[in-house]
């Protein structure tokens, strides 16, 4: 197969059109060279994160890489056969592991046999799906397209010490099956949980008052989870489960940002998810591009589509298996796959 040439500038130029490169090259055995890494970035190039991601997608495929190396603006990855199986992958930062965990976990997804993968990192990280957002509302969508996913946390990791780590049983299917998200159901349960490391128990508090007055959630539907990782951390998880799928958003804990300011965040999070009467939450979207592109066909109905989600539609588009139509329909818009 020729090699396909990828502009890391191109639309939000972040590490999403890496990770998404690696990802498709792996499934389609495409060998790809980017360039401008990135490049919209402040500090452009691989970090330790994207250089782990790097790292998985070669170590799955047996690939041959250039250019894998920190801070640079090119690489270039050309895969063999996946090979499914035991994988221990370790970011060595703080960095997401859960990011990397996306990026090899589409080609695993029809591989010929089951994995088990084991990832040390970050598992609570700031811009990047926190693990229960992966556990409660990404994976069993994709259970319902054929494989069986299942995760388990071991171990918290927050910035900036990270060791966190956690394990992933992939059974694998032939062919992903397509998903239909355009309803959306009455809300089923609630439960906010503030996930609280090495601070004070009363910024716990604080964030679920702050829960109870703005959303109304009783006591029980609020918790406090006290965690043992290598640095302390606190985030604040909301999460509402209903048909066809639920949502779970973040608030993460900052020194210098008091409780209720990040309760706050989180609190209008889903409230914006809850008002527009979407299934498919605004993270939830660009993270269902990949899969369902896959399946070649499907829809969801979801929020206005973020410049990141953009992005990651022309990337998967550029590797030519699959299109998308975008129609607007209410407050949101549906995206359609259909077969290139
Ligand atoms: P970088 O260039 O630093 O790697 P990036 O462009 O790759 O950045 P982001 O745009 O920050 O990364 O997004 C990374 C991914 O994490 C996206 O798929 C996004 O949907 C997801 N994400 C971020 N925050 C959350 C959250 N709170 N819940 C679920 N997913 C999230």
């Amino acid at each position: 197969m020729d090699e396909l040439r990828i502009d890391g500038s191109q639309g939000e130029g972040g590490g999403q059109i890496l990770r998404t490169s690696l990802s498709l090259s792996m499934t389609t055995g495409r060998p790809f060279r980017i360039e401008r890494i990135r490049a919209q970035r402040e500090k452009p190039g691989l970090m330790r994160q994207h250089l782990a991601a790097v790292y998985a997608a070669r170590d799955v495929c047996r690939a041959e890489v250039e250019g894998a190396e920190l801070a640079s603006g090119t690489l270039r990855f050309e895969p063999r056969a996946v090979r499914p199986g035991s994988y221990h992958f370790a970011v060595g930062t703080a960095g997401s592991a859960c990011l990397v965990f996306q990026t090899v976990l589409p080609a695993l997804l029809t591989a010929p046999e089951p994995s088990h993968l084991t990832f040390e990192g970050g598992t609570h990280n700031p811009h990047a799906p926190p693990f229960e957002f992966l556990e409660r509302v990404f994976l069993p969508l994709l259970s319902r397209m054929g494989p069986r996913v299942t995760a388990r946390l071991d171990r918290h990791g927050f910035v900036p010490a990270g060791g966190g780590r956690f394990g992933v049983d992939v059974a694998s299917c032939k062919k992903l099956q397509p998903l239909q998200l355009l309803d959306t159901g009455a809300v089923r349960a609630r439960s906010a949980r503030s996930v609280i490391c090495k601070l004070p128990a009363h910024i716990a508090e604080r964030e679920l008052t702050i829960v109870r007055e703005c959303l109304g959630w009783s006591e029980e539907e609020c918790r406090i989870e006290a965690v043992d990782a290598q640095s302390p951390g606190n985030v604040l998880l909301l999460e509402v489960t209903r048909d066809p799928t639920g949502e779970l958003v973040a608030g993460f804990g900052e020194r210098g940002v008091p409780a209720e300011k990040v309760a706050e965040v989180a609190v209008r999070r889903l409230l914006a998810y809850l008002e527009a009467r979407v299934p498919v939450g605004v993270h939830l979207a660009d993270q269902l591009l990949l899969p369902m592109a896959l399946a070649g066909e499907g829809a969801f109905h979801t929020l206005p589509l973020s410049a990141h989600a953009r992005t990651n539609v022309a990337v998967i588009e550029a590797f030519g298996i699959a299109r998308f139509v975008i129609e607007e329909r209410g407050r949101g818009v549906v995206i359609n796959v259909r077969s290139a």
